[in-house]
């Protein structure tokens, strides 16, 4: 008998979208999947310190939101159905001016993982400010993540220069070192919000500490407009010269984009972040995926802040990339339910060039999975677990997660994160915050 810290024993394991075992174990050790066999053979191989029997449940790899301010939880539901720039000007932007602190940010992400977990996420690619801090904080709740401090052009009360960023991107790189699950990146806000000379320190920085860039790019034709008037061409081919679009850019929105910008996109190996539903609350039109994915581009799927969507919700996400892939080329068969899953399991592993350990389920890879119930009306019937999983399962049938084998959630109780007085301090935060509400 070989000695492993857990063993799980669900009814099917999803290994990737479209390919379901039934009647299988996970054996997990020291963070790593070191069994997958029939689940007669695994109770005769291995010993468990911990042993979960889950005969109504299916086990597939943890969710991977590509795109969020997790912070900006704080923030959900303050200003609604606003055009992009009255909503960031005239209520977000003042609204951090007042509060932003490390202690809001912590607060903010501690309230969105407590509700990404309990909705099957387990890594999420977040920017945002005082990520130095936060790193420290996702280490200790236990999520796998990317995590990137934000530059803006403009100084800011947490940051009158970019020095401070760059210190704090620093800190950063030093913290991760020693973390299995937290690594850095960089995350020039987006073409309209910062200029040619800090796009040019943050591409070489970058290409220094080898780190994946973030950034939101062309959500508006605003920011396009503004390029074609001030520097003669689009954003996408001028970032391409300074060196910020490469196989570690990951491009989040591209709503506006045209062909040669996919073209490049392509070319030079980028990822894009879809984000459904952030684009339709935001009208920010519709990001052609169908056509980016024929062409070979990889796409994932991220909810962006809960300011503008306004859940953390990656089954919901799911469907709406789904359903607006379909209406949207007048086609049925665009964007199926094994191409969504995949989305937002492999392809987010490959926006984050983490794919050697999380994404799917295999022997030697992460044990970042999730266990569904399968047994509720919700659920049944269910002919295609994948298709099930996209279009009817609703996030709250995840009842436990598992990120590098460390159990955050169990029978839907957080073992990482207390709620209760998370709720109470949350009510605290509203109290301060509800001022700059719409
Ligand atoms: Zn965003």
């Amino acid at each position: 008998m070989q000695q492993v810290d857990t063993l799980i024993h669900p009814q099917q394991i999803l290994t990737q979208p479209g390919q379901v075992l039934s009647h299988h174990s996970l054996a997990v050790k020291e963070g790593k999947i070191v069994g997958l066999m029939p689940t007669t053979e695994a109770k005769k191989h291995f010993q468990a310190e911990h042993e979960y029997t889950l005969p109504e449940h299916l086990l597939m790899p943890g969710l991977i939101n590509a795109h969020t301010h997790i912070s900006m939880n704080l923030l959900k539901g303050l200003a609604d159905d606003l055009k992009l720039m009255t909503w960031l000007t005239d209520h977000i932007w003042p609204a951090e001016a007042a509060v932003i602190s490390p202690e809001f940010v912590n607060e903010g992400a501690l309230l969105a993982m407590a509700e990404m977990i309990r909705g099957g996420i387990t890594c999420f690619n977040d920017n945002y400010f005082y990520m130095d801090g936060l790193a420290e904080l996702v280490d200790q709740v236990g999520m796998r993540a990317v995590l990137a401090e934000c530059f803006f052009k403009f100084s800011t009360p947490w940051s009158p220069s970019p020095d401070q960023s760059f210190a704090r991107t620093e800190k950063l790189i030093d913290f991760c070192k020693q973390s299995k699950t937290v690594r850095p990146a960089i995350f020039p806000h987006a073409p309209y919000s910062t200029d040619i000379p800090l796009l040019e320190k943050i591409a070489a920085f970058a290409k220094k500490h080898d780190l994946l860039i973030h950034t939101h790019l062309l959500e508006s034709q605003m920011e396009i407009d503004e390029y074609l008037k001030e520097h003669g061409q689009r954003p996408i081919p001028l970032w391409h010269k300074l060196g910020l679009i490469g196989k570690k850019t990951i491009a989040v929105h591209m709503t506006h984009v045209d062909q040669a910008d996919l073209d490049l996109m392509q070319k030079s190996g980028a990822s894009v972040v879809h984000c459904p539903e952030s684009n339709m609350k935001l009208a920010s039109k519709i990001s052609p995926v169908q056509s980016m994915l024929d062409q070979g581009i990889n796409v994932a799927i991220g909810t962006d802040g809960a300011a503008s969507n306004n859940d953390l919700d990656l089954f919901g996400e799911m469907r709406s990339a789904a359903f607006l892939s379909k209406v949207s080329t007048d086609n049925p068969e665009s964007l199926n339910a094994q191409t969504v899953l995949e989305m937002a399991t492999l392809n987010g592993a490959k926006a984050l060039h983490w794919e050697d350990e999380i994404g799917s389920i295999a022997l030697g890879k992460a044990a970042d999975v999730i266990a569904v119930d399968l047994n509720n009306v919700e659920a049944v019937p269910c002919y295609n677990p994948t298709a099930q999983l996209v279009y009817a399962m609703p996030r709250s049938n995840v009842t436990h997660s598992w990120v590098n084998g460390r159990i955050l959630m169990q029978d839907r109780e957080l073992t990482t994160i207390d709620v209760p007085a998370l709720l109470k301090r949350t009510q605290v935060w509203q109290e301060k915050l509800k001022i700059h509400a719409k």
